[in-house]
């Protein structure tokens, strides 16, 4: 008779004595898993060694460290990926953020009167004035402008919106769910790949009290289509709002030498504005490339009516956000994208990536240079691409996989592993290559 392995297990304080880094619970977690995993393998007749034990709760340790929110190495060549947090935000505006959370601010007093001020004065007035509308407040992030401005304007009341733009953003957000959350109702005109004037004209009455139009901003729609601009929805006589979703502040983007090809017919929110709509809402970590917020700009009024409302309480942006937004907004007011991280990596000429592969590849044997091509992401631009280089290895599923656990997300092509480098930081090369030469 041979003795019950169960018995050999060592006890969690033994193994835990042997972990660190994380809080004592965690490690507690990874002990107890660790030595239930062993008796297990016990209770099969399999040899459970305590020090094979102590490494398995090290390795749950160490997958626990990397569950925690933390950097990521962006190889995947998507500007804007909502699963890696989309626009990375810039060190002034970070700088910002930190000056502001650390201590009291003028969040919602004014200095100069000494009285009790508003949180809406800061980024959403300087982002209003960027593109030219009379005002404009900050809520957490795009999904949260539309629900707000709809239940503000719109509850009990109809909302003419165009069949074809009952889209779904991805990440839940569904337009056609948003509307009737905000309780409005949704008139639908036109047809899926065509809606005229006079289909929006027909569906006014006296309970309309929007006329929405929403950015298809993550597909496309080819062939036999048409759409009516915002100019003609403005002059059927309701207000026009515009969910234009990624934040292109002006199509005009003044400190580029022209527009870029991989904007294609991206709108602009001040074009919007121009055009004659009387709300615009975006997104705050997409082109505009600042952190996760929604900015809701327009008419004074309109917006007035939607900062009062009691929802707005609910979505109101925290002072971090709002500080690392208003530098972005003065940013944009001096026309200075060098600021901007996302325009700045946008707009890299092509030989400076092509130098900065050149450089991994003469580091790491085995790693070629190649041609690639970046996106947008975040669902803006689908089908566009932005010319880019990348650095590639020929291997396979498990070199992924080592990669991501180094910290950097790549992708595959083939056998090959491609990182793009246009969406890496360049202080994050030397980290890249290292990882690179590992495999
Ligand atoms: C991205 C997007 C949204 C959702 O914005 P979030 O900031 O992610 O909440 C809504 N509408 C459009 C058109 C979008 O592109």
């Amino acid at each position: 008779m041979t003795a019950d392995p169960r018995r050999g297990l060592p006890s969690v304080d033994r193994v835990l004595a042997q972990l660190d880094g994380l809080p004592h619970d965690l490690l507690v977690a990874s002990a107890r898993a660790a030595i239930d995993a062993a008796r297990e393998r016990a209770a099969q007749g399999l040899a459970t060694d305590p020090d094979a034990i102590v490494a398995d709760a090290r390795d749950r340790v160490a997958i626990r460290q990397a569950q925690l929110l933390r950097p990521i190495v962006n190889a995947t060549g998507v500007l804007l990926h909502t699963n890696l947090g989309r626009a990375p935000i810039g060190d002034n505006a970070l700088a910002a953020a930190v000056a502001v959370g650390r201590g009291y601010s003028n969040l919602e007093y004014q200095v100069e009167a000494g009285t009790r001020g508003s949180r809406h004065e800061h980024a959403g007035s300087l982002l209003a004035q960027a593109v030219g509308a009379e005002a404009g407040v900050v809520v957490n992030n795009n999904a949260a402008a539309v629900l707000l401005c709809l239940g503000a304007l719109a509850r009990d009341r109809e909302v003419v919106v165009s069949r074809g733009e009952l889209v779904e953003i991805g990440g839940g957000f569904r337009v056609p769910e948003i509307m009737s959350e905000s309780g409005s109702r949704i008139v639908e005109v036109g047809t899926t790949n065509r809606t005229r004037r006079t289909d929006y004209e027909r569906a006014l009455s006296s309970e309309t009290a929007l006329v929405l139009k929403v950015h298809a901003s993550n597909y496309r729609m080819v062939g036999f289509t048409e759409t009516t601009p915002v100019a003609e929805l403005a002059a059927l006589g309701p207000p026009v709002m515009v969910d234009a979703g990624s934040g292109l502040l002006d199509e005009t983007t003044p400190w580029l030498p022209g527009r870029p090809a991989w904007l294609a017919d991206e709108p602009g929110v001040r074009q919007a504005l121009t055009a004659g709509a009387a709300l615009v809402t975006f997104s705050g970590d997409k082109l505009l490339g600042g952190p996760q917020a929604g900015v809701i700009v327009g008419q004074a009024e309109l917006v007035a009516t939607v900062a009062r409302h009691p929802l707005a309480r609910a979505m109101r942006a925290d002072k971090m956000t709002l500080a690392a937004l208003q530098t972005v907004a003065l940013a944009y007011l001096d026309g200075d994208a060098t600021r901007i991280p996302l325009w700045h990596m946008a707009t890299t000429p092509i030989e400076v990536l092509q130098a900065r592969a050149e450089a991994i590849v003469t580091s790491v044997p085995g790693v070629e240079v190649i041609d690639t091509e970046a996106v947008a992401g975040g669902g803006a631009l689908p089908g566009l691409t932005i010319p880019s280089v990348g650095v590639s290895i020929e291997t396979g599923a498990a070199g992924l996989a080592s990669l991501r656990r180094a910290g950097i997300v790549a992708r595959t092509e083939d056998d090959r592993i491609v990182c793009d480098l246009r969406t890496v930081a360049p202080n994050d090369d030397a980290r890249l290559a290292a990882a690179l030469a590992a495999l």
